[in-house]
């Protein structure tokens, strides 16, 4: 790998304040993981708190609003985020695209807001089963990357690309190796056809059931350059063993 891999969790709408202790025990063991970036998206109400309690880890969010303010109510602007100490968001997470029906130009206009505000920006992206089942898995990702990624000078080194099946995220199915491996080749074919030499160096990630038990050889897989964990990132001890594998990986 080039590059650190990057482990990040995705708390969704997990986590009070109780939480905290988890994310203090996740940072104290990234002092001696420093091969791995770590990171954490917490719920926004955790943001600053997490920030405060962890110095060594990654703080971001799960989402933003594309207006830098104004009236919406109920929404979280990335300027917002950025003065709350997160450094990165998600955006297009699956869960938002079905639950928020957002859209490829949302998502883009989610990750140009993010970066404008100085965040740097997680896309997420990703195949259903029917798709997968029809053979268009990556016909289906290459139409959101094309739709969602931001371009321009300069983006490509804030930009991380999640490639997460629909149909793997918290079900304990994943997809063959061979699978993840033709996908995420497939989106560093794209990725270099966008951003060109830089495109070599933004990480792609596989998220969906990543677990302690399956982490040591997703991450091995070609061109997989960490993951991006749900249910696993909630207790220190399941998050770190991932952790710990993306670590053995970089040693290699
Ligand atoms: C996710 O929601 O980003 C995710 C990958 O979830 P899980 O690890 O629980 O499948």
């Amino acid at each position: 790998m080039a590059v650190r891999p990057y482990i990040v969790g995705n708390w969704k709408m997990h986590g009070t304040r109780a939480m905290l202790a988890e994310a203090r025990a996740i940072d104290r063991a990234a002092e001696r993981l420093i091969k791995v970036e770590v990171a954490l998206a917490p719920p926004f109400t955790l943001i600053h708190a997490t920030r405060n309690e962890a110095s060594l880890i990654g703080v971001g969010a799960q989402d933003c609003h594309t207006a830098e303010g104004g009236a919406h109510t109920g929404d979280i602007s990335a300027a917002m985020l950025k003065d709350a100490g997160a450094g990165f968001t998600i955006v297009g997470h699956s869960e938002r695209r079905a639950d928020h029906d957002e859209k490829d130009a949302d998502v883009k206009a989610k990750a140009e807001a993010a970066l404008a505000a100085g965040l740097n920006v997680i896309v997420c992206v990703g195949e259903t089963e029917a798709e997968r089942d029809a053979g268009k898995a990556e016909k289906v990702v290459a139409k959101q990357l094309a739709g969602s990624l931001p371009t321009g000078e300069g983006v490509a080194g804030s930009l991380t690309v999640a490639y997460e099946p629909v149909w793997a995220i918290g079900t304990g199915r994943t997809p063959t190796l061979d699978d993840i491996a033709a996908m995420h080749h497939s989106i560093r074919v794209m990725l270099n056809q966008l951003f060109g030499e830089a495109g070599a160096d933004i990480r792609i990630l596989y998220g969906g059931s990543v677990k302690p038990g399956n982490a040591s050889e997703i991450l091995a897989v070609e061109d997989v350059g960490g993951a991006l964990v749900g249910g696993a990132s909630l207790t220190a001890e399941s998050f770190l063993a991932i952790v710990v594998a993306a670590a053995e990986k970089a040693d290699t």
